[in-house]
């Protein structure tokens, strides 16, 4: 149902392009390349101010190296993990957009943001970016993987090559739905490292649209590290 609207939705777009109006509010652009006026673009707050040394939470007090509660109570197999922004206000709305929708206007939007993150950390050269999967029947559902969409806009705009390296095997319960210990055990076995001759000792990063306690791309990350990866990073466009 859904697939079959995506496709009706891509036909129509063929047929009558899109006009160059602001995703968010609808206003005219001058160019059709911008996809939001300024006034929206303005609105999207990149994390600022101290944030947790690994998971990139932001935090209250500056102090260096400083590793937040979650952090300490839980080990995630990546080194390091940051986020655009917050996962609400415009931000939110266009991720929704986008994972519901699949507007590639919005992958371009998002993807962006997390290039300009990218682009300012002091993170190695990745030999590979990872998108997370999502399962076969999911991907049917919706018609795409936005983790996929957002790595091609990183892809080209780092010129790091994609690497579909994990699948997902598990059908898993609406992350949103359950709480931390639940989202752990909830994934334990989802994901399986394919073609592992490709990332032996090489450095990845993993690549997804929302990072919420960290459960998805901490069992992405140690499946990869398992299979003989040398380090993971995750990028995400908002973290919740
Ligand atoms: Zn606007
Ligand atoms: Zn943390």
């Amino acid at each position: 149902m859904i697939k079959s609207a995506h496709v009706a939705n891509l036909f129509l777009n063929l047929l009558f392009p899109q006009k160059p109006y602001c995703l968010i509010c609808s206003k005219k652009l001058v160019e059709s390349s911008l996809h939001l006026c300024q006034q929206c673009r303005d609105k999207i707050i990149p994390l600022s101010g101290p944030l947790c040394d690994k998971c990139g939470k932001p935090l209250q007090i500056q102090r260096k190296n400083m590793i937040c509660q979650d952090c300490q109570e839980d080990y995630h197999a990546f080194v390091q993990a940051r986020s655009y922004g917050h996962y609400s206000g415009i931000l939110k709305q266009l991720i929704n957009e986008f994972k519901y929708h699949g507007k590639p206007q919005i992958a371009e939007v998002l993807g962006n943001l997390m290039f300009d993150v990218l682009r300012e950390l002091p993170w190695p050269i990745f030999d590979y970016i990872v998108p997370i999967p999502l399962h076969a029947a999911r991907q049917r559902e919706r018609g795409f993987n936005q983790a996929y969409l957002l790595s091609k806009v990183i892809s080209r705009q780092s010129g790091i090559p994609i690497f579909c390296g994990l699948i997902r095997i598990k059908p898993t319960e609406h992350q949103t739905l359950l709480d931390k210990t639940l989202r752990k055990e909830n994934l334990k076995g989802a994901f399986k490292a394919v073609n592992t001759h490709k990332i032996q000792d090489k450095t990845l990063l993993l690549i997804d649209d929302v990072y919420t306690t960290g459960a998805t791309s901490g069992e992405c990350s140690k499946c990869l590290v398992k299979a003989g990866a040398k380090a993971v990073y995750v990028l995400t466009c908002a973290r919740g």
